[in-house]
């Protein structure tokens, strides 16, 4: 797929899946380039890649989702949070697989349709070899250190750009944050996780993440763990994923003055 390159700073860059619209990032160090995640993959992609930097790279998940690490085969390593290692299994294949299954059972769209959304919620891994993230990258005069967030799924992480003070977070963090695809996460507890964070990123300007082309800043994790802490059953309604799922699907949502609207996509037994 056709992928758009935006250029952060002047080792720093942005690759966004034009169809999809997922964002991977590109730092380069001195000795090194760290890709963070590899989107769907693709000749264009790997293209995009090796325009932008001829260092050596180092490719690494946010977490194992298809849109983020089905490109991992174009590398021959691939490092992820410890918990989504693929020996522990594929985090959303089986939600897609049964979401798949039940739109096939009972609707009237076309399965050749249902058949191509459910490949893009699918993350099959070939003959890359993955790796534990380190809790510290070193690029050659740019460190970046890693840190886990379980919640989205349970290897989801955080990188830590110490030399640009920016985090790119994924999917742990964003105006419409998926909490279902985790389902042990509860809303009290995943707001603790982003407290537990909070001193390692003093300092830290903003965030980086992966399904809008603009930064949140530093200041939306306290809206988005008070967020987390404060929504109730009576904030939600019921999202367009009718069936498949474990529980139904709702968007609990609440509006944030400085923020706009904030979502959380989670089941009933979740919001505690
Ligand atoms: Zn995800």
């Amino acid at each position: 797929m056709a992928t758009k390159i935006t250029k952060i700073n002047q080792d720093t860059f942005m690759l966004t899946d034009k169809l999809i619209r997922v964002n991977q990032f590109l730092l380069c160090g001195e000795k090194r380039a760290l890709l963070i995640d590899t989107g769907y993959g693709g000749e264009k992609f790997l293209r995009a890649v090796k325009k932008v930097t001829a260092l050596p790279v180092t490719a690494a998940n946010s977490h194992l989702h298809p849109d983020h690490s089905c490109g991992n085969y174009l590398f021959e390593e691939i490092y992820v949070g410890a918990a989504d290692m693929p020996e522990n299994g594929m985090p959303s294949n089986e939600l897609a697989h049964s979401v798949a299954e039940y739109y096939r059972k009972n609707t009237h769209i076309p399965k050749a349709v249902i058949n191509k959304v459910e490949k893009f919620g699918v993350m099959q891994p070939r003959e890359e070899k993955y790796l534990p993230l380190p809790e510290l990258m070193d690029l050659g005069g740019r460190k970046v250190r890693v840190l886990p967030c379980p919640g989205h799924t349970p290897g989801s992480v955080l990188f830590l750009d110490e030399r640009d003070k920016t985090v790119y977070a994924g999917d742990a963090i964003n105006p419409a944050f998926w909490a279902f695809t985790c389902p042990n996460t509860v809303f009290s507890a995943y707001a603790d996780v982003w407290g537990s964070l909070k001193d390692k990123l003093c300092g830290y300007k903003e965030i980086r993440i992966s399904h809008h082309t603009k930064p949140l800043d530093i200041g939306y994790i306290d809206a988005f763990m008070e967020n987390l802490r404060s929504l109730t059953e009576k904030d939600g309604k019921l999202s367009f994923i009718k069936g498949g799922t474990k529980e139904p699907v709702y968007i609990y949502k609440k509006h944030n003055e400085k923020y706009g609207d904030m979502a959380v996509w989670a089941y009933p037994s979740q919001v505690r």
